[in-house]
């Protein structure tokens, strides 16, 4: 049996005649860059998590990248986020020229430790480099909430801008202290990615930041257009940041899915769950499966499994090990950030993110997605456990 660790075409043949009537449409109209479609993705994007408004951008990245910018960081400032994440979330940080701070991850969740973050709050408070940090970017990784009720309030204590990476979160609920609210609507603006592999995602690159703060967004519309006050008229300095009309149309009819899919992804986890306890794998230790912080909160949407996550022994003979039986399993990451080369001249080296570089040691993705069967499922399940009955 052959399980790819994601089927986009799967995904688009039970959606193929919507998707190709708004791609024919967008063709006819020839209007490709923003616009009406890239209009209505932005409110209902907004909509869809609760914030007043949604700014489209070239990609994930871009979106990270322009947050920070139309937040005013750059040179002198730092940025705290966490070094188990993809490699945008900081990338974005140094690309402005501030730099980026590291605090260790909560291993049941992977994603940011407060305590971790207080403790490099008072250090660098104390100690200082040259930069004064400015801003926190929580990263909600495979799709679940970091704690952002303990993250705001230190952030608010210490006057810090809250960017939330929610690249991998779109449509996860999570239960803070004002009533439940959706990824990316929690801190002072939060980014989407539509990557094609993401839980929504487009057909090629594109991306979302979302903000409450009416002033903050029209300088990110500014910024997205490299800064343009009218045509031809530029106050600030900004780039190309658009996004495609095509992407946005085929976008909105994927957000009608999303929930569906999203209900289809936490059953499949379920389903692994069960299975690899069943299969005795949880009780010996070799697999350790994710840890859904909220599942008992009564909230729906509290984990949308971008990825499924597992712990377990001997990873990389593992994945070979399903590789040769036709299992696409996946590494989220296999180098934290802080030990990346590019990041030398930050001056971190090994153990000084226990938890992170323990995690980069263990996870394995599993293939997980909303067209994904229980055959399938079964199959990968058998095969883990004829890996370790081998021993
Ligand atoms: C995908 C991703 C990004 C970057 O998004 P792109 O659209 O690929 O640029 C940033 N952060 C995280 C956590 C991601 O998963």
């Amino acid at each position: 049996m052959n399980v790819p660790p994601l089927d986009l075409r799967a995904q688009y043949r039970t959606i193929k005649d919507e998707i190709d009537r708004k791609v024919l449409e967008v063709l006819a109209a020839q209007g490709f860059v923003l616009g009406p479609e890239v209009e209505s993705l932005e409110k209902e994007i907004a909509a869809y998590s609760g914030a007043r408004f949604g700014i489209g951008v070239s990609s994930g990245s871009d979106a990270l990248m322009i947050a920070l910018m139309a937040l005013g960081i750059g040179r002198g400032d730092a940025v705290v986020t966490t070094p188990f994440t993809f490699f945008a979330t900081a990338g974005a940080v140094s690309r402005l020229g501030a730099r980026p701070v590291f605090c260790d991850i909560d291993e049941r969740t992977f994603n940011m430790d407060p305590a971790g973050l207080e403790a490099v709050l008072a250090r660098e408070a104390k100690t200082g480099g040259r930069e004064k940090v400015r801003a926190v970017i929580p990263v909600h990784l495979y799709g679940q909430c970091a704690d952002m009720d303990s993250i705001l309030g230190l952030a608010e204590a210490a006057g810090l801008f809250v960017i939330e990476d929610a690249a991998q979160a779109i449509g996860t609920d999570y239960p803070s202290v004002r009533g439940v609210r959706k990824a990316g609507a929690i801190g002072h603006c939060g980014v989407f990615s539509f990557y094609p592999t993401k839980n929504l995602g487009g057909a090629g690159d594109g991306g979302m930041v979302l903000t409450d703060d009416a002033k903050l967004a029209a300088t990110l519309r500014t910024l997205r257009v490299h800064g343009e006050r009218a045509r031809y008229y530029y106050d600030v300095l900004g780039g190309n940041f658009r996004l495609d009309a095509l992407q946005a149309a085929i976008l909105r009819v994927k957000l009608k899915h999303l929930d569906r899919w999203q209900e289809l992804r936490r059953e499949r986890a379920a389903t692994y769950d069960r299975a690899l306890a069943e299969a005795g794998l949880v009780e010996d230790g070799s697999v350790l499966i994710p840890e859904a912080l909220y599942r008992g909160s009564g909230i729906k949407d509290f984990h949308t499994y971008h990825q499924y996550v597992v712990r377990v022994r001997r990873r990389d003979e593992l994945k070979e090990f399903l590789a040769g039986r036709g299992i696409g399993s996946m590494i989220y990451y296999p180098m934290p950030l802080h030990l990346q080369k590019c990041f030398a001249g930050l001056g971190y080296r090994e153990n000084d993110f226990p938890r992170s570089e323990k995690a980069a040691r263990e996870v394995l993705a599993l293939p997980l997605y909303p067209e994904l069967i229980r055959d399938q499922q079964d199959y990968v399940v058998s095969v883990l456990k004829d890996f370790y009955r081998r021993g």
